[in-house]
């Protein structure tokens, strides 16, 4: 019998135990066959892509982890200076944007080093610099295990919210480890607009040296945000600790606009429509709430394994956002400091943080 999968070792904060069992996908057939056949007899299952935004328990997962390692890029369509594009659920997001950019095709390069699959960027709308793949994503393949069948949902269908859609939502709803629909490939509409795309981030266009809204070459645009990334860790690289993390572990809170009164003048804050009584909502910055309540980037606790001082986890030291494995840490170590700050927080400003990646088998 092989020796049980170390969850450790493939998710990006290098923590979780070992998995009961184990599937490999090796194409979207063989995940369906799996899915099918793991709902019918009752047995736990969790669908992994890359583990970029799951945070596994210590204790491990009690059922059948299905990874979906099955990869592709194509352009399917192609119609004037409009492209579509299809992505395999396993495919490397990166490599994927890199592809696009390559092609001199417009719209998926602000996402340009985010870890994971493509399969999970519709889980919860990825984004980053002023985009999101609700931008851009027409459509998703997928299996729909509560019907036991496949189905097309569109852009419309998926609901997309920030970090936000109705697969995440069904995960969340029904308490289970895999959302109702499995995403099986994914589809964007881009376009070959002469390389260049409108820039909708203060800090990229600042580094691009061009306004807000202004155009600057796709391959331009693609490094500027690696390296902007980079700079603050959200690039993986195995030699830095800052980078074993799930990215942002909060999310930007969205409050009542009379919370964002409360706070110093100071505070970032952006127009988030309103809520059902028609109350304006305002979109405030985790991060700053974070720092200003004292937890400065490179915060941490509790002694290391030898019992000498020094953290198993902290916040990164590049930014504040980031809770991250200083090597040895446990999911419980990573818990604790997020723990600490997301407490911390609510004291100092009265605003709860709600954790970005999926926690499973633990609690925050
Ligand atoms: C350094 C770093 C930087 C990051 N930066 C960003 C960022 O800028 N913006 C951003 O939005 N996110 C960011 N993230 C979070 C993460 O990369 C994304 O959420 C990514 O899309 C997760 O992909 P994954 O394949 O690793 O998902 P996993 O962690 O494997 O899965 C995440 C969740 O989605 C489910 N899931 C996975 N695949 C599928 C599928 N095919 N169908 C249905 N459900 C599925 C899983 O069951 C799980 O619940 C960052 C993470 C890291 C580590």
């Amino acid at each position: 019998m092989n020796a049980p999968v170390r969850l450790a070792e493939h998710t990006t904060s290098r923590v979780g135990g070992p998995a009961a069992d184990w599937i490999d996908a090796r194409s979207a057939s063989e995940a369906v066959q799996a899915l099918r056949s793991l709902d019918a007899s009752g047995v736990p299952v969790l669908v992994l892509g890359g583990g970029s935004n799951t945070l596994m328990a210590d204790a491990g997962f009690p059922g059948t982890v299905v990874r979906l390692a099955f990869s592709g890029v194509e352009l399917v369509e192609e119609s004037g200076s409009t492209v579509r594009v299809r992505m395999a659920a396993g495919q490397d997001w990166d490599e994927a944007v890199a592809f696009t950019v390559a092609q001199g095709l417009t719209g998926l390069e602000a996402l340009s080093g985010i870890p994971g699959s493509a399969g999970a960027t519709p889980v919860q709308n990825v984004g980053a610099y002023g985009a999101d793949v609700s931008h851009t994503l027409t459509s998703v393949q997928a299996w729909d295990r509560a019907a036991g069948d496949l189905v097309t949902l569109t852009a419309a269908e998926l609901g997309f919210g920030y970090r936000d859609s109705v697969i995440k939502r069904s995960l969340n709803a029904a308490d289970d480890t895999t959302p109702r629909w499995v995403v099986l490939s994914v589809d964007f509409t881009l376009h070959r607009s002469g390389s260049t795309a409108p820039v909708r981030f203060a800090q990229l266009a600042h580094a691009l040296g061009v306004d807000e809204g202004e155009a600057a070459p796709l391959e331009t645009v693609r490094h500027h945000v690696l390296r902007l990334r980079a700079g603050k860790g959200m690039v993986l690289d195995a030699e830095d600790h800052d980078t074993w993390s799930t990215g942002s572990f909060f999310t930007n809170p969205i409050v009542p606009a009379s919370v964002r009164a409360r706070l110093p003048a100071d505070a970032p804050a952006y127009g988030a429509g309103q809520d059902e009584d028609g109350h304006d909502l305002v979109k405030l910055s985790a991060a700053w709430l974070i720092d200003r309540a004292g937890f400065s980037k490179g915060f941490g606790l509790g002694p290391d394994e030898h019992g000498i001082a020094g953290a198993r986890a902290s916040l990164s030291t590049k930014h504040t956002l980031a809770v991250t494995n200083r090597g040895s840490a446990r999911t419980a170590d990573l818990l604790a400091v997020a723990r600490t700050v997301r407490d911390g927080v609510e004291a100092r400003w009265g605003v709860r943080l709600h954790p970005e990646p999926v926690l499973v088998g633990c609690a925050l």
